[in-house]
């Protein structure tokens, strides 16, 4: 292959060779002159052995990001087999029920630095890599090939691309974006917000455990905080709550939120709050069966975790304390530096703390469109526990 050559320093091939998509700088010893960032490397060892084919960016801590490990050229048949590998995938997993869903999950998929989300047929890329961003029409070209899309929107307006010293890149790429967007996610309708909604416009990530949380809701009063637009308050609704209060701090996305309980003939059923979810647990006594904290990333980084920590340690015993007797308490993170163990560890000291017997009844993790690489840990970030009192 012609790609230029990145030499690793010795003792460092065996995450590659494990797996690992990424290689960080330190890891490299010798890079060819030419290489541009973005460009299309062979990565071989300190003897001079191939390694893997993948992309490189002298901006990022992570100098490349691996494609293959096979000697093979990264050309449109490449990009449109791991594509179909993805699009089989989803049609082998498919939720009949749901025409949302993340199509392309970066590492989990295989192609590092690339999102693709589907909205009842229209398509949401995001890029977040150079290298990525340099086969970004080969991409939408496939794309539009294999799918038709009525619409293909670019969300690439995330933090991360300013790391690898992109800016931020959104707007309409193919086809005619829709005024509405109404998902369809089991017996539920919900409007997106592409332009301007979170991620991609809607927390796919969350669509099974939503699901899941409904066998919890019947009959019940239920607080719902951190509601974005409503997803867990229309599924707790649609499974026979009595009430839901919703809580989230943006007024755009309670407005939406609004807007979601209309669609689903669920108007006026529902209280909508905006404010900061800390303060409001902190106020009043009423007391729920059912509380959902579905928070943002506390910790956005490592040196965040312990604070982070402490953010998710208050707002779950704040929560559990407004547990009724026989209540449950769902309660997830998103911070990929927050892992399995130390989140149970952060929710049953704050489950210790609240003097109540409290026991644990479920685990919640990724959806089945969200896989992870499992040689790559950094790629999972969703858990969640169910607590009972
Ligand atoms: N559960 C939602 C996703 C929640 S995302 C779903 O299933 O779709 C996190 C939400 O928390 C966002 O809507 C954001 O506006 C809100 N938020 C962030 N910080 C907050 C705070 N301190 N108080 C209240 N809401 C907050």
């Amino acid at each position: 292959m012609p790609y230029p050559i990145i030499k690793l320093k010795s003792q460092h091939s065996k995450p590659v060779l494990s797996g690992h998509p990424w290689i960080f700088s330190g890891a490299v010893d010798k890079t060819e002159s030419e290489l541009v960032d973005g460009a299309l490397c062979r990565i071989v060892d300190e003897k001079g052995k191939f390694l893997a084919v993948g992309y490189y960016n002298s901006h990022s801590t992570i100098a490349c990001r691996i494609l293959s490990l096979h000697d093979i050229p990264i050309d449109r048949e490449f990009l449109a087999s791991r594509i179909v590998a993805a699009m089989n995938y989803r049609i082998k997993t498919a939720c009949a029920t749901r025409d949302a869903y993340r199509l392309i999950n970066t590492e989990g998929d295989f192609l590092p630095g690339l999102i693709v989300d589907v909205y009842n047929g229209g398509l949401v890329l995001q890029i977040s890599t150079t290298g990525m961003e340099r086969l970004k029409d080969i991409i939408i070209e496939t794309l539009t090939g294999l799918l038709n899309p009525p619409f293909i929107y670019e969300r690439s307006d995330i933090p991360g691309r300013k790391l690898e010293g992109l800016p931020a890149s959104a707007g309409l790429l193919h086809g005619k974006l829709p005024s509405e967007i109404v998902i369809r996610e089991h017996d539920c309708r919900f409007h997106i917000d592409i332009p301007k909604g979170h991620k991609t416009g809607w927390y796919l990530d969350q669509a099974e455990n939503r699901l899941a949380s409904r066998q919890f809701a019947e009959g019940d009063s239920v607080l719902n905080c951190f509601s974005y637009t409503g997803g867990f308050t229309v599924h707790a609704l649609k499974a026979g709550a009595k009430a839901v209060v919703s809580v989230d701090s943006s007024a755009e996305a309670n407005a939406l939120c609004e807007r979601n309980l209309d669609l689903n003939n669920l108007k006026g059923k529902g209280e909508i709050i905006t404010d900061d979810v800390f303060d409001y647990l902190r106020k009043g006594k009423e007391k729920f069966d059912l509380i959902i904290l579905d928070p943002p990333p506390f910790a956005k980084n490592k040196n965040a975790v312990p604070q982070a920590a402490r953010g998710y340690k208050d707002i779950n015993l704040l929560a559990l304390k407004k547990l009724n007797p026989g209540g449950v308490l769902l309660t997830f993170t998103c911070s990929q530096h927050i892992d399995d163990k130390l989140f149970s560890q952060i929710v049953f000291s704050a489950a210790a703390d609240s003097g109540k017997e409290i026991r644990l009844i479920r685990k919640f993790g990724h959806p089945l469109d969200h896989p992870v690489n499992i040689a790559h840990r950094e790629g999972y970030y969703l858990r969640g526990l169910a607590l009972e009192i």
